[in-house]
């Protein structure tokens, strides 16, 4: 099997969260929205313990937090969510990038096709969006500004901070994609102004099929985001169906883990990129780092390794590095990155280009041997 090195699509659960959940789906019987009993009392007081740990970590109030099935579902409903405000008060421009993942990308173009007016901004080669170039582009229509915090592809932090500071006092509504920073970037995206926030519990050490959407209040009103599907009043309207309790419970506990460690976590993280960046510098190969590494997370390298296709790598190294080339998302068959294409790099580039990503879990020495046979295969591939 050799190491795991694609946290970026999903990292391995932690250990407390697998025992929350599991002692959740042994004792806590019942529907959180069940009224009429302890069983239903009981289970809603599972959920919102696990509300206010998402709170705290996020420095949010727990009122804002709405559970959902992962980020996908969250960016569906932060963006179509609009769609009633937009017909009543006449605002129908939204600004996004080439760059977000597509459950942002493939709602708005969905938005394009009713009627919608849409500007999509690209990131040029350091796959940083210029926060200048989104913000020229607002004007009195605007509705929405969705930016991602890091990219998944290439782990670049977008200008998030300074895009989130210019909307302060604006009407226009923010939205932020943070599924790859959040318990990560914790520090920056408390101290962020937006309006509506977006990520799935498992790119953080909790389980799969739970995500969050915050919706912060303006003058202690919600925004004005309606449900995108109907059948129940759950989550305050905004997303019907039961909450899955060990889900939820598992999704705090995973808050409340990174509250705790993310200094130490992120220090991992950074030793394990310089060991990674340095066994690059040593392989002989000619590389390139994919977008401007002052920008990108310690979590995430893009690593375009000339001469050598990317496939046929994979291939012959399944054995020593789970990676990838590209967001799990859109790989079922190959076909160029388009947040590589997007950042205009050419298409032997692209086709050349490793995604890695790891966490506080992986181990250093463990990422160290299986990386080096990877490199020395990719050497001898070419040499
Ligand atoms: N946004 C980003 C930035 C992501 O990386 C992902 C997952 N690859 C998603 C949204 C969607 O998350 P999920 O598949 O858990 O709904």
């Amino acid at each position: 099997m050799g190491v795991y090195l694609d946290y970026n699509a999903s990292a391995p659960i932690e250990k407390e969260v697998l025992e929350i959940m599991i002692d959740v789906y042994q004792n806590t019987i019942g529907n959180p929205d069940s009224r009429t009993h302890n069983y239903g009392d009981n289970a809603r007081s599972v959920v919102e313990s696990a509300r206010k740990q998402v709170a705290e970590l996020l420095s949010v109030d727990s009122t804002e937090v709405y559970f959902t099935s992962g980020a996908t579902e969250s960016n569906n409903i932060a963006i179509r969510g609009l769609v009633d405000y937009a017909k009543t008060s006449g605002k129908n421009h939204i600004i996004t990038t080439s760059i977000e993942h597509k459950a942002v990308l493939e709602t708005i173009k969905h938005l394009a096709d009713i009627g919608f007016e849409v500007d999509i901004v690209s990131p040029g080669n350091s796959g940083r969006v210029d926060s200048g170039s989104i913000l020229n582009l607002i004007k009195d229509n605007t509705l929405l500004v969705s930016v991602m915090h890091v990219n998944n592809e290439t782990g670049i932090i977008q200008p998030v901070e300074e895009i989130g500071d210019s909307l302060r006092n604006s009407e226009v509504f923010f939205h932020i994609d943070a599924t790859q920073s959040c318990g990560k970037l914790v520090d920056e995206i408390r101290k962020m102004h937006y309006d509506m926030l977006s990520f799935s519990s498992h790119k953080m050490g909790g389980p799969q099929g739970v995500g969050v959407l915050v919706l912060r209040r303006r003058n202690g009103k919600r925004i004005p985001v309606k449900a995108i599907t109907y059948g129940g009043q759950q989550e305050n309207g905004i997303r019907p169906g039961t909450v899955p309790v060990a889900l939820v419970a598992g999704c705090g506990e995973a808050c409340r883990l990174a509250q705790n460690n993310y200094v130490e976590n992120n220090a991992h993280s950074k030793i394990i990129k310089s060991m990674i960046l340095n066994e690059l510098q040593e392989s002989g190969l000619d590389y390139q780092i994919n977008g401007d590494i002052k920008y990108t997370i310690d979590s995430t390298l893009n690593i375009a390794l000339k001469g050598i296709s990317s496939e046929a790598l994979m291939l012959s190294t399944k054995n020593y590095c789970g990676i990838s080339n590209g967001s799990a998302c859109t790989s079922k068959t190959y076909s160029p990155s388009y947040v590589l294409k997007a950042m205009g790099l050419t298409d032997e580039v692209i086709s050349s280009s490793i995604r890695i990503s790891w966490g506080h879990q992986s181990e250093l020495e463990d990422i160290k041997s299986n990386l080096h046979r990877l490199l020395e295969i990719a050497y001898s591939m070419i040499n």
